[in-house]
């Protein structure tokens, strides 16, 4: 919590200043009162569970902590460790993590869990290195799971350490190229407890990478905000050469992004009785193994007549019922577009090849993305 935050409202005298090689040390004490309680964080001081730090570091990929909380319960709940997601079988996983996006994660995490247990014997390699061979485990979630479960000396930057650390150094290049700079300025940042410390082994100074790593990430969410960040309770304020000039909201600079065109294509909502016609989507390429209604190609430029030429052959489907606007959905790379079209079919028509009917009473525990879920409320009239 910040509100009992120590508030920094002198300017300091030059002598006053704190040395930079204060930062890690001021950074850890402000870690120690005002730490983030979040589910897969034990209480301070005990030692991080890899399981927990790996599966929360593989959904906060682009997901934010209060979509993810959730989420990650659900999944400790039902597979308590590593043990029991490598059993589970990929569709329970992906049906799981239907609604997070980004279903390649799920993918990963399932192929990862299935090889720690085959090949490590259900424990986690403790280096980057051997996490980084490990399936949907790139160079920052192994250095977040080596610094926070293992205490090895390695800084993970994600963006709120990016902010953080770029407004500290009123760093100029842009992002993405100011990345290893970033890297190397964060890694300054790392802290040890000192013998005496609690954290600390007698006579000799312990890592604390994984509390440095989660202190900067907690400051960046909780002070070092994008706009209007709070900065006279910042423990590094006075050393903030943004903070100093002024200009702290245009860190980190960025180049402009380039948005994919807009794809178009055509969704069909088949409806018979109380059952709903889906397919599963190719297991490679985006959403992949996924859930979805039949539905056309998504095209830049696609042609609506073009598009309901590709709606599945069925018995009795002489008319496809076009649906008053459209969906939209954004993803990374493009933003979709999807004309709607229903039909009723008799009881007993048989789906085409390649697909099934599902109760629509069932459709919450399909792994269906959020776009499908949107198609279909919007097809059903919900
Ligand atoms: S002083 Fe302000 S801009 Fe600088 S790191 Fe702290 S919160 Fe961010």
């Amino acid at each position: 919590m910040v509100s009992s935050a120590t508030v920094y409202k002198r300017k300091p005298s030059e002598s006053e200043q704190p040395a930079a090689s204060d930062r890690p040390a001021l950074l850890l004490a402000w870690y120690d009162r005002h730490r983030r309680k979040l589910p897969w964080r034990p209480p301070a001081g005990e030692r991080a569970d890899p399981y927990r730090v790996w599966l929360s570091e593989i959904m906060l990929q682009q997901t934010g902590v209060k979509t993810v909380a959730p989420y990650f319960e659900k999944f400790l709940a039902r597979w308590p460790d590593v043990g029991a997601l490598g059993r589970a079988s990929q569709d329970d996983v992906l049906r799981m993590w239907a609604g997070l996006g980004y279903y390649s994660r799920a993918r990963n995490l399932h192929a990862c869990a299935v090889k720690v247990v085959r090949e490590h014997g259900g424990v986690f390699p403790d280096s980057e290195a051997g996490l980084r061979a490990l399936p949907g485990i790139g160079p920052y979630t192994a250095a977040a799971i080596a610094a926070i479960a293992f205490d090895r000396r390695t800084m993970p930057v994600d963006g709120n350490i990016e902010r953080v650390v770029s407004r500290l150094f009123a760093v100029e290049a842009p992002l993405p190229q100011a990345k290893p700079l970033i890297q190397q300025l964060a890694a300054m940042l790392l802290g040890t407890s000192r013998a005496g410390d609690d954290k600390a082994r007698a006579g000799d100074e312990k890592s604390r990478a994984g509390d440095s790593a989660q202190a900067l990430m907690d400051l960046g969410a909780s002070i070092c905000t994008p706009k209007k960040p709070a900065c006279a309770l910042c423990p590094l304020n006075e050393g903030c050469t943004a903070h100093l000039r002024g200009d702290q909201e245009i860190f980190p600079r960025k180049l402009a992004k380039k948005t994919g065109a807009l794809r178009r294509g055509a969704a069909f909502v088949v409806t018979r009785g109380l059952d709903l016609l889906v397919r599963t989507r190719p297991e490679k390429g985006l959403l992949g193994g996924m859930t979805e209604v039949p539905g056309s190609d998504w095209l830049a430029g696609q042609d609506d007549k073009a598009a309901l030429r590709q709606a599945p052959g069925l018995k009795g489907v002489v008319r496809w019922h076009r649906k008053a606007g459209v969906v939209t959905h954004v993803f990374t790379h493009f933003p979709l577009e999807l004309v709607v079209y229903t039909a009723r079919v008799a009881a007993r028509t048989r789906a085409p090849q390649g697909m099934c009917w599902v109760p629509i009473a069932t459709l919450q525990g399909e792994a269906l993305p959020n776009v499908m879920r949107k198609t279909i409320a919007h097809g059903l009239g919900h």
